[in-house]
């Protein structure tokens, strides 16, 4: 082991993700078994600032793994984004002798540990959480996996009801930036199309692919719009569409914040596990500014920097697939 790391702090910030909790026991029970002191800092950037920060022990993270959300609690933090507040969270991070931090979460999240690694040469690792699955770096970001279940089960429940109907849904999911959790939700629920953030896709596009089932007696049609659609929200296009098609009884669910919560699954899971062990050790190994991801089954460090401005693509292969299928 190369660094000097006796004392470490982790947080989570941002958009909690189901599996936040496993990272968290994770990064506690490598540091313990690596013999570091290890502190929680709650809410986020905002604990930092606040001092709101405590030793965790390895009991401290008991029955913790199964449990959504994030015990150390998240937090949007504006004033981490001002000079004066992240000189004030550098104070407690003194006061406290930490000698390096573990910020779990997404882009957002990522930037301010940038920021504060460059300030204060605070050496920083980030463990990516976000359902969003939008950093690149890594193949999963955690919480993706459960986000995406969550979405199928309720498309699949949506696609009963739609089918005794013969209804056209629009089914709005997370998805500001990125398309992902559409694209994989819209594959396992077998939607009629996907409608991306990335994609230039016209309300005559959308509409000849509908006409087209319903020319084959398609019984029931999913359409699945990601939330940063730029032909606006479910609602809009749900009414564009009506315009147009007026056969079709057409009915809207936007499945909002329940994509954030639950257990996380079994891959998210082992994902946090394997990124809160690595991203102990990368630091222990004397890794700095750099998030810990998994690419191709094995960890990867990529730089920090990297990571958040690198565009990360939907699988052109997977939408590829989604076409074909949807005939
Ligand atoms: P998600 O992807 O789930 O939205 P996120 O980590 O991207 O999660 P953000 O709200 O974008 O969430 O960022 C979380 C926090 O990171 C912000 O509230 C802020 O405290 C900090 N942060 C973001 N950008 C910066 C920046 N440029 N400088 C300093 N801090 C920043």
């Amino acid at each position: 082991m190369k660094a000097n790391i006796k004392k470490i702090a982790v947080l989570t910030s941002g958009g909690d993700a189901p599996g936040m909790n496993a990272a968290v026991r994770a990064v506690v029970r490598s540091s313990v078994y690596y013999n570091l002191d290890v502190y929680g800092i709650y809410k986020g950037y905002d604990g930092l600032i606040n001092g709101d920060i405590e030793q965790l022990q390895v009991r401290s993270v008991s029955n913790i793994l199964s449990r959504g959300g994030t015990f150390l609690l998240s937090a949007r933090s504006d004033e981490f984004r001002t000079k004066e507040g992240r000189a004030k969270a550098y104070k407690n991070f003194k006061a406290n002798d930490l000698d390096a931090l573990v910020v779990i979460g997404g882009d957002g999240s990522f930037t301010g540990a940038d920021v504060f690694s460059q300030e204060y040469d605070v050496p920083v690792l980030g463990i990516p959480g976000t359902i969003d699955n939008d950093l690149a770096g890594t193949d999963f970001t955690i919480g993706y996996d459960t986000a995406c279940n969550t979405a199928t089960e309720a498309i699949d429940k949506i696609r009963d009801t739609a089918s005794s109907h013969e209804r056209l849904f629009f089914v709005e999911v997370m998805g500001r930036d990125a398309g992902f959790i559409a694209v994989n939700s819209g594959i396992s629920g077998g939607a009629v199309a996907m409608l991306l953030p990335e994609h230039n896709w016209g309300i005559d596009d959308l509409i000849r692919r509908l006409q087209r089932g319903a020319s084959s007696e398609k019984a029931s049609n999913i359409v699945i719009v990601a939330e940063g659609c730029k032909l606006g929200s479910a609602y809009d296009i749900a009414a564009k569409v009506k315009t147009q098609l007026d056969y079709f009884d057409i009915r809207v669910t936007v499945l909002g914040h329940l994509q954030r919560g639950g257990s996380p699954t079994t891959s998210d899971r082992v994902l946090a596990s394997r990124l809160g062990v690595a991203a102990v050790e990368g630091l222990l190994n004397g890794q700095s500014n750099v998030m810990v991801g998994v690419v191709n089954s094995n960890v990867v460090y990529t730089p920090i920097n990297e990571a958040v401005k690198t565009i990360k693509k939907i699988d052109a292969e997977e939408f590829r697939i989604a076409k074909i299928l949807s005939i």
